[in-house]
């Protein structure tokens, strides 16, 4: 066994570890990043933001051909799908930005491990390759960045042909002719509207009343309008009980739970996408003492540090939204103030976005999340339907809202759904992040005509000022 010695270790090269372990290396630190998969990049760029992205972004266009180009008065004799084609595409986006980190962790100088990473006590880390062969790594902080994985229900257990995860339903060889989808979620929506778009019939099955129930209840019910204009399906308040698998079709058994009344479904396909649980497996943490919650999330203080003093975690393995920018910012964070400095993460702008079409993108509080708070507050909000720019795109679905303290004018969410709702929202983040206010938003240029001036008019409609409607 060899022994390698440095300042900082991350297990783990997701968002939350590449970035933290090439921040650490800018500020000097001996860094070392341990990977078991084969490539670097995590759930995020291997099997999750990216190519959902990337398939999204084709579908669209698939769409879009189809429905919408006639009306720009473009006329397309026959639209057809290559699908191994679009599958491929998104493939070599993922190879291009998971070789692309292989070469800033040598640009940056940061000694990457391939294996199972260990933690055998504070300070030592073990790395076991595929071969077997073990490598001993020291160092005064470990930063366990292990991500997570997803959940399985007991009665649907993932073949990755019929019953799918989201990293089957990124891969699938047809387009289904019927897809269920397990789970009305961000993931479930954005897959489920990938094979809708391509042709499959869906259908989502929702254990809540309504559509992630932690959103913005307008925007949500703007999104679902939508989405079942563009053919998918959905059963609110409905639990999937049993399931039975044959050679060409799975069927569900389900319970209507405000009628209690029982049923089946089938489809070609069924994608469970109930969620996804804190990865930790083989890192050596529960011999080690490191309290976790029920949940399995690693507890930390405001350091990010666990009750084993050295020992740190970040990301999808802490409590807190499973977000790629969530785990980067903690990534950032912890190191800087292993470094001496004042790393630090505001919780209170953490964006949350669903790519779907119109996209959702919400920030800060929601009006039910301000009322249950006691803050008072005033709504100022404006369709994409009174806008030059989304007319012009003939995307017209979707409002701007924003929330405004009303003792201080200060802006406390924004939520957005409509047309590239998740790059509109950045100025409200940026204005949030700098305490600004909705007059600081109503009074800053907006160029014309573009989508962002819906934000503005919304900053303005705070104080009843909106011009354009
Ligand atoms: C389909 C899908 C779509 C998504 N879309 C978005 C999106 O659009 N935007 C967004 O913000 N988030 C999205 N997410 C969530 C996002 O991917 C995660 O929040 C993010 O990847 C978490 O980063 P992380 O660094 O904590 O962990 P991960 O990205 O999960 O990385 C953990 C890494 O640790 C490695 N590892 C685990 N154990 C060990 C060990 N013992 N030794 C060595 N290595 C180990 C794993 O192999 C993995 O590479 C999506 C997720 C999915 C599944």
């Amino acid at each position: 066994m060899s022994a390698l010695s440095f300042d900082v270790i991350f297990v783990g090269s997701g968002p939350g570890g590449y970035v933290g372990a090439i921040r650490a290396a800018q500020l000097g630190l001996k860094t070392a990043i341990v990977e078991k998969d084969k490539t670097f990049g995590g759930t995020c760029l291997n099997v999750g933001c990216i190519p959902s992205k990337a398939l999204l972004e084709s579908s669209e266009l698939f769409s879009m051909a189809q429905h919408d180009f006639s009306n720009h008065g473009v006329k397309l004799q026959q639209v057809q799908l290559d699908l191994a084609a679009m599958l491929g595409r998104k493939d070599k986006i993922v190879k291009d930005l998971t070789q692309g980190i292989s070469f800033l962790f040598k640009k940056n100088k940061i000694e990457a491990f391939r294996g199972v990473g260990k933690i055998i006590k504070a300070g030592t880390v073990e790395v076991t390759a595929d071969d077997g062969t073990k490598t001993s790594l020291q160092a005064k902080s470990i930063i366990c960045a292990t991500g997570s994985v997803v959940t399985e229900l007991p009665f649907l257990k993932f073949d990755e042909k019929r019953i799918v995860s989201s990293t089957g339903a990124l891969s699938l060889e047809s387009v289904p002719k019927k897809m269920i989808v397990v789970g009305g979620g961000v993931i479930g929506l954005e897959l489920g509207s990938v094979w809708a778009r391509l042709g499959a019939e869906v259908t989502v099955i929702e254990f809540a009343d309504r559509l992630c129930p932690v959103m913005d209840k307008g925007v949500m019910s703007v999104l679902q309008r939508s989405l079942t204009k563009q053919g998918m399906k959905f059963m609110f308040s409905t639990k999937v009980t049993a399931s039975k698998v044959e050679k060409n079709e799975v069927t569900l058994e389900f319970e209507d739970m405000k009628s209690n009344l029982k049923g089946t479904i089938s489809a070609d396909v069924v994608l469970v996408a109930t969620g996804r649980k804190p990865f930790s497996s083989g890192l050596g943490l529960e011999e080690l003492g490191v309290q976790m919650d029920k949940m399995g999330r690693v507890l930390v203080d405001d350091h990010f540090q666990t009750n084993v003093p050295g020992i740190y975690a970040i990301g999808d393995l802490i409590p807190g939204p499973m977000l790629a920018h969530k785990a980067e910012e903690e990534g950032v964070a912890v190191v800087e103030m292993l470094a001496g400095g004042a790393g630090h993460v505001n919780y209170g702008t953490v964006p949350s976005v669903i790519y779907t079409f119109p996209e959702v993108a919400s920030v800060g509080l929601t009006e039910e999340q301000a009322k249950e708070q006691g803050i008072p507050y005033a709504v100022g909000s404006f369709p994409f339907a009174a806008n030059g720019r989304a007319k012009a795109l003939g995307f017209t679905d979707g409002h701007v809202k924003i929330l405004a303290d009303t003792r201080s004018d200060k802006i406390i969410g924004g939520h957005i759904v409509g047309p590239r709702a998740s790059e509109l929202l950045g100025e409200i983040i940026v204005a949030m992040e700098f305490g600004g206010s909705s007059e600081d938003l109503a009074r800053t240029f907006h160029a014309h005509p573009t989508l962002n001036e819906v934000v503005r008019e919304a900053a303005l409609a705070v104080d009843k000022r909106a011009r354009q409607a």
